[in-house]
């Protein structure tokens, strides 16, 4: 029998320490959130024990002497094609523990990223390509319902006037949004630094599911406010707050399932905000209570529509799964303005391990099936599509674009863009960057300021490169490559996977 559990020495990873570097500065100390670094009164300087790291890089980075290398440290068992090391190690914890696998943050699995099939196409000799920091570039995008035709009349001026009456808009700089991240996944000063930086940027960030600090609602004309499930902080005000309004009806990091916001991350102000206890775990149910069928979908779409005086668009958010288009069609046809499609690389703050490794499908395959459907169904115009769940540079976004996109949801790389070096433990509540934790102390990591610059220049920088590459293609303005497939080629995939894509293979 043993009496330690059995994976104690199995674990992740290893912290090397350059004994001739460290200078027993103890900032490791003080900045693992995991314990990891300690000071030794007997030996009179700083140890570790590798045990308790769990790779976030944080003492790495910080190390003043760059003492420290953190390796992975994988345990040699004998090869086994099928019994590979994460399964036997997933056994021996669920042995010891008895309970279901967490894990944060999107899918590691190896699934085909279909992003790195696709290529751009490029001009040449016809069709010259546009210099973009010679020629203007138009990048702006409109999200929300489109006439199927439109009547223009003859204003008092003399210049032509629209007769025909649209739909609200959202109108975005970019064609790129912040992904939905509640307020208790991730702390106050990131949410904060989100609606600062959609501010700057002319776009948009997303509530998610937790409700809206009060102190934020002066960044309403630039927030999307989630209704999900659980309606944590829903109310007419709320409501009223955003200029756009998502129903939740899926995640691509955990279809089928709800949320579960432990109560340690519930502290004062999320509780405020959630309407829920402080301490208490917020639970929100896998269905919404009130919506079985489509027409109970039109029933809320339609309650939040006037809830906010039709001025607010209402998107509806699902999770890439096998029968997506379908899916998407019902929703337009219940009146949604927008559809978020969200794939199974998709982030998340907590979700059982199995569900988000094997669970759902690729954003790729799953935007290319709803466009060409709603397109199929002559109702493409009726609702914008947001894609989201493994956007990671702007190859991606524009790829997604062609692909049939109108705008993009970035979650993880906004993350990325200050400090998340996706240690995989956000279920935690001990993130060491700042991000995903309400500890006071840790969220500190988090200056609001700084976090909303790096999110600025990093769409910034991203929507220089889309105009680059734009322009590479002759093309002056992201309305022209939409759902233009076209301009994609596959390499290497097989004719389904180019069936489902609509595109064709290099060198056709
Ligand atoms: S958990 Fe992070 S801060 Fe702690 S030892 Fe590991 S890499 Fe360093
Ligand atoms: S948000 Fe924090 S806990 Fe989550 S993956 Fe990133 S660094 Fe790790």
């Amino acid at each position: 029998m043993l009496f330690q559990p059995i994976n104690k020495n199995y674990h992740e990873f290893h912290i090397d320490r350059d004994k001739d570097l460290c200078i027993n500065c103890q900032v490791c100390v003080r900045q693992c959130s995991y314990e990891a670094h300690y000071w030794d009164k007997a030996r009179n300087k700083v140890m570790h024990d590798s045990s308790k790291c769990i790779g976030c890089h944080r003492c790495e980075a910080l190390c003043p002497t760059a003492a420290l290398h953190i390796r992975k440290k994988p345990s040699d068992f004998r090869g086994n094609a099928s019994w590979r090391p994460v399964f036997i190690e997933n056994i021996y914890k669920q042995a010891d523990t008895g309970g279901v696998l967490l894990a944060g943050m999107g899918s590691p699995v190896d699934i085909p990223i279909y992003w790195d099939r696709m290529l751009l196409d490029a001009s040449q000799v016809t069709n010259p390509s546009i210099d973009p920091l010679r020629e203007p570039m138009e990048l702006d995008t409109y999200l929300g319902a489109k006439p199927s035709r439109i009547e223009v009349t003859q204003g008092t001026d003399g210049k032509p006037k629209l007769k025909t009456r649209t739909t609200p808009q959202l109108k975005l700089k970019y064609p790129i949004l912040f992904s939905a991240m509640s307020f208790g996944s991730i702390n106050f000063n990131l949410h904060r630094a989100m609606a600062r930086a959609a501010t700057e940027l002319g776009t948009y960030y997303n509530t998610g599911e937790g409700g809206l600090h009060k102190s934020l609602y002066k960044y309403g004309a630039n927030t999307i406010v989630q209704v999900a499930s659980g309606r944590f902080g829903v109310h007419k005000d709320y409501l009223q707050a955003g200029a756009g309004i998502e129903i939740k009806v899926g995640q691509g990091a955990k279809p089928g399932i709800g949320g579960h916001l432990p109560g340690e991350k519930i502290n004062d102000k999320v509780s405020e905000t959630r309407m829920v206890p402080i301490g208490s775990d917020a639970i929100s149910p896998a269905p919404h209570h009130d919506i079985y069928s489509i027409e109970d979908l039109l029933q809320l779409i339609f309650a939040l529509k006037e809830a906010s005086e039709y001025k607010a668009p209402v998107s509806v958010k699902i999770a890439a799964v096998h029968n997506v288009a379908a899916i998407a069609s019902g929703v337009v046809r219940a009146g949604a303005d927008i559809v978020a499609i969200d794939g199974m690389r998709g982030g998340t703050g907590a979700a059982p391990a199995m569900t988000r490794d094997n669970v759902g499908i690729p954003i790729e395959l799953a935007l290319a099936s709803v466009d060409q459907r709603l397109r199929d169904e002559g109702i493409r115009n009726q609702a914008s599509i947001i894609a989201g769940g493994g956007i990671r540079c702007s190859a991606d976004v524009i790829k997604a674009i062609a692909l049939g996109a109108d705008a993009v949801y970035m979650g993880t790389g906004t993350l990325i863009a200050v400090g998340c070096t996706l240690c995989g433990r956000c279920y935690t509540g001990k993130c060491p960057w700042g991000i995903a934790t309400n500890d006071p102390k840790l969220s500190r990591r988090q200056n609001p300021d700084i976090a909303a610059k790096k999110m600025v220049n990093l769409v910034r920088a991203w929507g220089h490169e889309i105009e680059e590459m734009l322009g590479g293609m002759g093309l002056n303005s992201i309305e022209s490559l939409r759902g233009n497939r076209d301009k994609l080629r596959a390499v290497g995939l097989s004719d389904t996977e180019m069936d489902i894509l609509g595109v064709k293979h290099a060198g056709r």
